[in-house]
């Protein structure tokens, strides 16, 4: 396995995809393999393997598990008991992933080999973006990164988002200067507004350069341009003086930025002002950064919400959505980036962690949820459904095409839906679906992620010809009267609308939802709009923003 890690005996990173692709099935049984042998004598596997390894036991007594089950160790070593109750490595740290549980984040252990991956992720994902788009090493990358600030266990382990850990790792203050427009300092500046000026002005001084546009989620694109369209006068006035405005105190900041804002500069001043003075902000990434040739966001999953107003913006450029991946594990990335953003699959990388799908039946969805994960009392067979009925997840080499499935990263359930697309070589591909978790549900009614946002996605086909343009939006289910019913708030860049019952809020609302689920620990980074609201503090921050309400004639039964 220790030969496939590495990409320094590959000619390039694209044989070593062939060469992942393609050993796909071999390489998840030694994945499973390595596991077992190194982590067969922890407390927890102890419990179903007694100290054996070997596979088909495991798959036999080793239960499919949620977060919750396993989180009694996760408390246990945070409150300083050794990490090898649970696994063999050395945990370096824990890793919040934007999941809650009980209202706090989910810890997520990581190790030095766990982070060796996800570098090798970023590493294999440039090659395969290179193949399509030439030049790019001639350039830098106008980068919208920002960090959440840490915090430690009792037992004075760090807990960190995935991205603050690579932000913060030498590798990539190694390489930042040379591919970021946005200094190192900036992007770790813990006030969100300081390092976002910071970035657009250090982005806009070095327009000519940026080859491409970089966010790790499209909607934080979204925002900066928004706070594009509110600061662009005091940015140029910047640019124009050579004077940093007063309120970037940060210190990192303002040394970092005055490094790269060193005279005053009213030629490009005048440039930006008369682009960004333009009435219709349509194709404003272009005009800013003409020599930029793609913009790298996910923009699957909820984001895809954000594909239309990425586009309007981007002016075509194109929209490309690199990786897949949570803080459990990477799992695939998108072999084919020219792909319509709509239609993106990922091809999973087998060498990342040993991966397991759940059949999930779209039309009975909680199938299998429900027969397997009650409990850990569920046992495996081989067969997709075993002698109780329930439903068995099935492996890298035997899942289907067309069918969805519920992705398991060595018996730990991400929670996400995905369906089955294709293969590159022996490698699945798939299209990311939803997450499992996040329906709007009345009474025997069950309104999935990907069924709201095909609808909002219908809705904005109406909208779009009268000039509105939906920025960002959520839901949730109103019960308090009889029938109940479902909520949808609306950001819009107009506030006329008719539809069946939309509370229109104001530009920003959306911001204030972000600002107070950051302010409860969200990662800025890592925030998703959630596409239903559940929590009635942020009901609250979305009704203070309602400019208009409208009642649909219809009513759901
Ligand atoms: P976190 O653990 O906070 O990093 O969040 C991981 C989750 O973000 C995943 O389980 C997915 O639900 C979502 N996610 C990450 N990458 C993508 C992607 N490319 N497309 C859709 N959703 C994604």
């Amino acid at each position: 396995m220790a030969d496939l890690m590495g990409t320094k005996d590959y000619e390039n990173g694209l044989n070593f995809l062939e060469e992942l692709t393609e050993n796909g099935h071999r390489i998840q049984e030694q994945v499973l393999e390595e596991i077992l042998l190194r982590n067969a004598g922890t407390e927890y596997l102890t419990r179903f393997l007694h100290g054996r390894t070997d596979k088909q036991l495991f798959k036999n007594n080793v239960p499919i598990v949620t977060y919750e089950d396993i989180k009694p160790y996760i408390d246990r070593i945070a409150n300083g008991e050794t990490s090898n109750i649970l696994l063999a490595d050395p945990i370096s740290e824990f890793i919040q992933s934007s999941g809650t549980s009980g209202g706090q984040p989910k810890l997520i252990p990581m190790t030095a080999e766990n982070f060796e991956k996800k570098t090798l992720e970023l590493t294999l994902v440039d090659p395969v973006v290179k193949k399509y788009f030439d030049g790019l090493e001639k350039g830098k990358t106008m980068s919208l990164f920002f960090v959440k600030k840490g915090s430690e266990t009792p037992s004075g382990l760090t807990v960190r988002t995935l991205s603050l850990c690579y932000f913060m790792s030498d590798s990539f203050k190694k390489s930042a200067p040379k591919i970021c427009t946005s200094p190192i300092e900036t992007i770790l500046c813990l006030d969100h507004r300081q390092s976002m000026y910071c970035q657009l002005l250090t982005g806009l001084l070095q327009r000519d350069h940026v080859v491409s546009i970089s966010s790790i989620f499209g909607s934080v694109l979204a925002r900066s341009i928004k706070f594009l369209e509110d600061h662009w006068n005091e940015l140029c006035s910047n640019i124009r003086t050579g004077c940093l405005s007063d309120w970037i105190t940060d210190p990192g900041c303002r040394n970092a930025v005055s490094s790269i804002l060193t005279r005053p500069n009213p030629e490009l001043a005048d440039t930006i002002e008369h682009i960004c003075g333009n009435e219709s902000w349509e194709g404003i990434i272009k005009k800013l950064w003409p020599a930029a040739k793609y913009i790298n966001s996910v923009i699957t999953g909820t984001m895809s919400l954000y594909i239309s107003l990425l586009d309007f913006y981007g002016g075509g450029t194109p929209l490309v959505s690199p990786s897949y991946g949570s803080s459990e594990s990477t799992f695939g990335i998108n072999l084919n980036p020219l792909s319509n953003p709509y239609d993106v699959s990922y091809t999973f990388l087998p060498n990342m962690a040993y991966f397991e799908f759940l059949p999930v039946d779209k039309d009975g969805e909680e199938k299998a949820r429900e027969s397997n994960l009650d409990g850990v009392s569920s046992q495996r067979s081989l067969e997709m459904t075993n002698a109780n009925g329930n439903v068995e997840p099935v492996d890298f080499a035997n899942v289907e095409l067309g069918q969805y499935y519920e992705v398991v990263v060595t018996t730990f359930t991400v929670g996400d839906v995905l369906k089955l697309t294709g293969f590159h070589n022996n490698s699945p591909q798939f299209q990311f679906v939803e997450r499992r978790n996040t329906v709007l549900s009345i009474d025997m009614d069950k309104t999935s992620e990907a069924d709201l946002l095909k609808a909002i996605g219908n809705a904005k086909r109406h909208l779009e010809p009268l000039g509105f343009v939906l920025m960002t939006f959520s839901s949730y289910a109103e019960t308090s009267s009889i029938p109940g019913r479902y909520v949808l708030f609306w950001e819009l860049k107009s506030n006329k609308i008719a539809a069946l019952e939309l509370r229109v809020v104001k530009v920003g609302t959306f911001d204030a939802v972000m600002d107070f689920y950051v302010s409860k620990g969200a990662s800025i980074n890592q925030y998703k709009t959630p596409s239903c609201i559940k929590s009635e503090e942020a009901v609250k921050v979305l009704n203070s923003g309602v400019l208009e309400k409208f009642f649909s004639p219809k009513t759901f039964f």
